[in-house]
């Protein structure tokens, strides 16, 4: 490697360094945040100060975090006018955003995003901005639909950031944008963060940006001669499954896996560990003396992967590391090069496996450039692959045991009582013997867990969907609903309509989405009963939100939003099996037992 490879890649500011207000800060760690992202550390202070702001950045650097802390460090909650307004080019962009402006403002009580985009139900939004917002964020036509009727009012705006500018201008919003920006107050701040420069956004931010601060990321180049870089396109909680097939099939000797939060470090270690790997967290959070121990561990070989951000792995040298594990993209090209110099050490050739999903491919490119090198995709192993690798690991520890000269006459002892007291064969012996030997781990059936209908539905619709973001973004079908995926880090509520008010799932994501500033994505599971159903919300959902909840009416009956209490009457409404129109709920259902069926322990159902 050409890179100097005891370079930190990120700053080594601290969030708490930077003039961020102790809420946010507060937010920040409850993430699990390490340290700022490069472009958060060099934006956040020119935000805070009033500057205007030309960020060159591009998905998976951390921009959304690098405008919304600052932002919400300034907001005045003791007005409900809108004082940020947030344009993207497309709805699930909208949507991510408002989510992040709504994590990172979970200490600062009375605070109100409202995502608008089209495609979504007129009435909820307008109810929406009628109780008032602090931050509005949504894509150029729905905004200016607003604007026009006079449910926006610009008044006491006090910021406009413009995110994914050329994504905007691709989509031809250029106009659009023009027009926002002539209805918003002369001395407002603006943020303009877009991946590339074309001449239509350069003029945009020379008309509306005054004397603005420029952030750029450097894309560093190296050679990564000694490693071969592969990627693997999988995203969410498939990530898991992803990885556990390849530690299965990819011979390694030992591994470090980058995530993002220190939290992640944790959990990801945990699951690992529970699905019997020699796996350990590394954080920042860990003194000294225990990063030591950990490290020495594999150093030994008494622990072969290591779970660690950024922070924690820099400068480590480990010759044994054969292979590193991107499952967290990076912020930037120059942590992905830090990164991947964890391996091909001492000479010895490394891999470099990266977990990318469709929006992150700009990254995947601009590291391509940044190491000169094309990354092929990954094949990622099957479930036959995984079987019969289990199965030659196996083998080849029983001809190994035998090859060694265990002592093994006493068993053979007992062998030859068993085949005289049982009339046992050979075959059936060392038959029962297998069984008993793999069971507490059992060998895979090679079989493809069924991917059920709804995700698949889901996939091909978020494949169109990129084909085609624009146009569907704002004026197309109804809102791809793309809802977590389990129920961790949820709570299950109970509300008071059912089958027999004839409702479907959509109809309670609709009234709490429209009604609350929780986002169709943020619900989880729903199972409908005849007179009342459960829902899951993520956790932290404050006071005010659930008490307003309580009200809101389905088929004209009040939801008496309650947190779910296990009394036991289960047995009297129990849900219908089948599709029709609660299939919904079912299919989410199955949704949650795609787990590890290597040890038999499908992902628990929460609310089995
Ligand atoms: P973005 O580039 O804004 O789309 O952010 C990409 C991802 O990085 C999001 O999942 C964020 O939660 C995460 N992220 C942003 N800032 C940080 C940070 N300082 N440390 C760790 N993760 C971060």
């Amino acid at each position: 490697m050409s890179e100097n490879d005891t370079t930190p890649t990120e700053s080594m500011i601290t969030f708490a360094e930077l003039p961020l207000s102790p809420a946010v800060i507060k937010a920040v760690q409850d993430v699990g945040y390490e340290t700022p992202s490069p472009i958060q550390a060099q934006s956040i202070p020119q935000i805070l100060e009033g500057r205007d702001l030309l960020g060159l950045a591009q998905t998976g650097t951390g921009k959304t975090a690098a405008f919304a802390l600052p932002m919400l460090s300034k907001l005045d909650l003791s007005s409900s006018e809108p004082q940020v307004l947030v344009l993207t080019p497309t709805r699930e962009l909208a949507i991510q955003v408002a989510e992040a402006f709504q994590r990172y403002a979970r200490h600062m009580p009375g605070f109100h995003v409202l995502p608008v985009y089209g495609g979504q139900d007129m009435r909820g939004q307008l109810r929406g901005l009628k109780r008032g917002a602090h931050v509005i964020v949504g894509t150029p036509g729905r905004v200016m639909d607003h604007l026009r009727r006079e449910s926006l009012k610009l008044d006491s705006l006090k910021a406009v950031v413009l995110d994914e500018a050329d994504e905007m201008l691709r989509m031809g919003f250029v106009d659009d944008i023009e027009w926002i920006m002539e209805q918003t107050p002369e001395e407002r701040q603006v943020a303009l963060f877009s991946a590339t420069m074309p001449r239509q956004i350069r003029k945009i931010a020379d008309t509306h940006l005054k004397n603005p601060a420029t952030v750029e990321i450097k894309a560093k180049t190296a050679t990564v001669d000694t490693i071969t870089q592969k990627v693997c396109m999988v995203s969410g909680f498939h990530k898991l499954d992803a990885l556990t097939r390849i530690l299965e099939v990819e011979p390694f000797d030992a591994m470090i896996i980058f995530v993002r939060t220190k939290t992640a470090t944790v959990e990801l270690a945990e699951k690992l560990e529970a699905r019997g790997f020699a796996a350990a967290a590394l954080n920042g959070d860990m003194s000294q003396g225990l990063r030591e121990k950990v490290v020495d561990r594999l150093k030994k070989g008494s622990l072969d992967i290591l779970i660690a951000t950024d922070v924690a792995a820099r400068g480590l040298d480990v010759e044994r590391m054969s292979h590193v594990v991107n499952y967290d993209i990076p912020y930037d090209t120059e942590a992905y090069v830090h990164r991947i110099g964890r391996t091909g050490r001492a000479g010895r050739q490394g891999v470099a496996i990266l977990f990318a999903t469709h929006r992150e491919r700009r990254m995947l490119r601009s590291i391509e450039h940044a190491t000169r090198q094309r990354i092929e995709t990954m094949r990622l192993p099957s479930m036959r692959d995984v079987r019969d690798m289990r199965i030659r690991a196996f083998k080849e520890e029983v001809v190994k045991t035998l090859e060694l000269g265990e002592e093994l006459d006493a068993f053979r002892g007992v062998i030859a009582e068993l085949e005289t007291e049982h009339a046992l064969s050979h075959e059936d012996m060392a038959a029962a013997l297998c069984f008993m030997a793999q069971k507490d781990r059992p060998f895979p059936d090679g079989k493809e867990p069924e991917r059920p209908q709804r995700e698949r539905r889901e996939r091909n619709d978020r494949e169109r969907n990129d084909r085609d973001r624009g146009e569907r973004g704002e004026r197309g079908a109804r809102p791809r609903r793309d809802r977590k995926e389990d129920n961790e880090g949820m709570v299950r509520y109970r509300v008071d309509v059912g089958r027999d008010q004839g409702i479907t799932p959509g109809d309670l994501v609709g009234a709490i989405a429209n009604e609350s500033n929780i986002s169709g994505k943020n619900i989880g599971h729903i199972r409908l009963f005849d007179t009342c159903s459960s829902i899951y919300l993520p956790e932290g959902v404050d006071a005010s939100t659930l008490d307003s909840l309580k009200n809101v009416k389905v088929r004209n009956k009040a939801l008496d939003l309650k947190v779910w209490v296990d009394d036991g009457r289960r047995e009297n409404f129990r849900p219908r099996r089948g599709r029709g129109r609660d299939g919904e709920g079912f299919k989410r259902d199955r949704d949650n037992r795609g787990g590890d069926k290597r040890q038999g322990s499908r992902r628990p159902r929460r609310d089995a």
